[in-house]
């Protein structure tokens, strides 16, 4: 969270002729597709983004989200305490993000297992669920910090097209680590969930941060915390592993704004490189 912006507004009241009063919103965060946007505003003002009422904290805080086809604007709307309000569009840039196409792969003849079928879409209820908690607490103003430093091995938003047909983008960040590594809250929060045994993500954490965002830490090989314990950024919350569907040791961690997909590397200062 490094950029930061301040747009002034200028609010007239037309009806009354009354002197304007500025709408003052600060931004910290990136105006882009994955990113992640803090916004202030006076105490008190109701804040809209694309139409929809967000949560603000009493210090006027709020948070906008950017999945990885967001539009190439966002609309924000702001309404003073006093009734004044302005609206603005931003910006949001657009990246490009890696695409592997491999083809001429042999068809797979794979008929999947009813069961393992009835399994995944019950886990991915689990997450999905966990996603939808809406905590009044702003506990994400502690900063976000990665979970454990390592190699970038993975990045989101990549994608591969296999014999033509688009498979599911990464969805957050992998970081090389080896087994056992202690992996670390990214942010105050609440866990959310805690799952011993997903049958694509292994052991499988999720901390709520407040206000819909969440982060999830998957394929652990031990979890130390229990759901509805408070942690703080940078307490213990498992060891690395390679649990689930997993090629080897590592960690994958996921942001997100409710359902929507963050990128994880935006919202943390660039990885420290080893000395
Ligand atoms: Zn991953």
């Amino acid at each position: 969270m490094t950029l930061k912006r301040t747009i002034l507004l200028a609010a007239f009241l037309c009806v009354t002729g009354a002197q304007a009063e500025a709408v003052d919103i600060n931004f910290d965060g990136q105006f882009t597709q994955g990113g992640l946007v803090i916004g202030q505003t006076a105490p008190g003002s109701k804040v809209f983004v694309d139409g929809s009422l967000v949560r603000v904290s009493p210090a006027g805080e709020f948070i906008l989200g950017f999945g990885r086809n967001a539009a190439s604007e966002v609309e924000l709307r702001v309404v003073l305490p006093s009734g004044s309000s302005d609206t603005r569009k931003i910006g949001v840039e657009s990246r490009q993000f890696k695409v592997q196409r491999i083809d001429g792969l042999p068809p797979k003849q794979v008929t999947p297992d009813p069961e393992v079928v009835k399994r995944i879409r019950a886990e991915s209820a689990l997450i999905k669920d966990a996603r939808k908690i809406d905590t009044a607490t702003p506990y994400f103003l502690s900063g976000l910090a990665w979970p454990i430093h390592g190699v970038v091995s993975g990045v989101f938003g990549s994608q591969r097209v296999l014999n033509g047909k688009p498979r599911a983008p990464h969805s957050g960040v992998d970081i090389a680590a080896p087994r056992g590594a202690i992996v670390k809250a990214s942010g105050d929060g609440v866990i959310s969930l805690v799952h011993q045994d997903m049958y694509f993500t292994g052991k499988t954490v999720m901390i709520d941060h407040g206000f819909g965002l969440s982060s999830v830490f998957i394929h652990m090989d031990e979890i130390l915390v229990h759901e509805g314990q408070s942690v703080k950024r940078g307490a213990s919350i498992g060891k690395v592993g390679a649990t689930g569907r997993a090629t080897g040791p590592h960690l994958h961690w996921g942001i997100s704004l409710f359902q929507t997909r963050l990128d994880p590397s935006l919202t943390v200062p660039p990885m420290p490189t080893k000395k």
